[in-house]
């Protein structure tokens, strides 16, 4: 879970010294009268608010006091081309103007080829657009953070950027293009029914939509009854009391054999690098951007694609799934847990995801592999929440906190006595576990049991 204060500037590095250290050639800043010595106070780049390494890096100044937390993600949302023609209104600012619309070129650069994007976090008086008269912003401290961050939404129509704190860079394949079809999605209105140990949509958006569809082989969307013949492609908008709550592009759909223990009929596969959340959007938004939309109902309506970029345009607050980090390094990067989630789930025994979760590993325990076979055929194995629920752990009931495991090893695991690796557990496709988790484990419930 990240704290912001761990990427609070504590000292005041140089700009030049951050730069490299991110990875950008800085051989030319000693180039100038001031020479190797004074390189870097070089003017032509020491103030400058973006640094573009191609086809590696990009280097932004970002302002402490701006960073947002939201779903335990650290971000920023931005508009440098707007702030740019604020610029216009003050006389004498053509400077800032240009490093501005650098900055905006920045992000461009970033999201067109999947730099991934090095911040320099700010701190110290800052001047307001508004305020022309007074002095130019001064930082007071610098660091470079040391996790990578990357642009997870640009709009290149106005301009609007969310930079997000240790996402994957994610190329930019479909710039405002024109999906072959927009359709609504309603889902169940009884949220703790079909998203066990969600109360609310923001715990729906966080904990299905960011990380157990993502997690799900092919994106599969579990639907009872029917399910949405459309062509791939299709923008499918998430209805969820009263709102659209996400969207992502469907690429294809399945029937099962025979209906799932739990009443699903089939699953709609979705691209989980399209899965998007953002701020609910209201049935008025989406009548002021489709004029003939009816409103929302347990139909799957069918709106027009052409007015999907202005759809895309009046996103908020926008969020995508956490990609797994590429190496055990990354993994190693994020901070250990200091503090439990805040949310408070309700404890279930032996919830649904817990048994689809031993169904997926096949009864099988994933630390040893040994099944218990019982008389009447079927299997047995139990599953174990790594990060507890309840308290004081207060660990969320997601399919990527939930292991299968045979009894003896559970009572290991519950007792703290055994540590947990991600590399050596047994792994299913379509059953992901998060490194927090297992972090989790080894970092608390291994430590406090070291205590009794
Ligand atoms: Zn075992």
């Amino acid at each position: 879970m990240p704290e912001l204060s761990e990427i609070r500037p504590k000292d005041r590095h140089r700009v030049m010294d951050l730069v490299k250290a991110a990875g950008v050639d800085v051989s030319d800043w000693s180039n100038f009268r001031g020479g190797e010595k004074k390189a870097a106070c070089n003017p032509k780049y020491c103030y400058e608010w973006s640094f573009v390494e191609p086809q590696n890096v990009v280097v932004l100044s970002l302002w402490y006091e701006s960073m947002q937390v939201q779903n335990d993600e650290i971000f920023q949302s931005l508009n440098y081309r707007q702030t740019s023609d604020e610029f216009d209104e003050i006389p004498g600012r053509n400077v800032w103007k240009k490093r501005a619309l650098k900055m905006d070129q920045a992000f461009q650069e970033a999201m067109n080829d999947g730099l991934p994007v090095r911040v320099i976090v700010c701190e110290g008086p800052r001047r307001g657009v508004d305020q022309p008269k007074t002095e130019a912003s001064r930082v007071q401290k610098r660091l470079l953070d040391v996790m990578p961050w990357a642009v997870t939404y640009y709009d290149h129509e106005t301009g609007l950027c969310t930079l997000t704190r240790g996402a994957s860079p994610i190329r930019d394949s479909d710039k405002n293009e024109i999906p072959p079809a927009v359709r609504i999605l309603p889902m169940a209105n009884d949220l703790d029914k079909e998203f066990p140990g969600c109360a609310s949509i923001e715990d729906v958006q966080q904990n299905y939509f960011l990380f157990e569809l993502q997690s799900r082989e092919n994106g599969s969307y579990y639907y009872r009854k029917r399910g949405l013949q459309a062509e791939p492609g299709t923008i499918v908008l998430f209805q969820c009391q009263g709102c659209i709550i996400a969207s992502a592009s469907l690429t294809g759909m399945q029937r099962f054999e025979k209906p799932t223990d739990d009443g699903y009929f089939g699953c709609i596969n979705f691209n989980v690098m399209s899965i998007r959340t953002f701020k609910p959007m209201t049935a008025e938004v989406i009548r002021e951007i489709w004029p003939s939309f009816n409103g929302f109902s347990m139909a799957k309506q069918e709106l027009d694609p052409s007015n999907y970029p202005e759809f895309k345009k009046r996103l908020e607050r926008v969020m995508q799934p956490e990609v797994p980090p590429p190496t055990q390094e990354a993994i190693d990067l994020v901070a250990p847990p200091e503090r439990v989630h805040e949310q408070v789930y309700r404890i279930l025994r032996d919830s649904e995801l817990a048994r689809r979760v031993k169904k997926l590993n096949d009864y099988k325990c994933q630390i040893c592999g040994h099944t218990i076979e019982m008389p009447n055929g079927g299997f047995y194995a139990e599953a174990h929440h790594i990060q507890p629920l309840g308290q004081p752990h207060n660990g969320p009931d997601v399919i990527g906190n939930i292991i299968c495991v045979c009894p003896n090893h559970h009572a290991e695991l519950d007792y703290g006595v055994l540590s947990l690796s991600l590399s050596s557990l047994r792994h299913s496709t379509g059953h992901n576990i998060a490194a927090k988790y297992t972090d989790y484990h080894n970092q608390i419930i291994l430590k406090s049991s070291c205590r009794r």
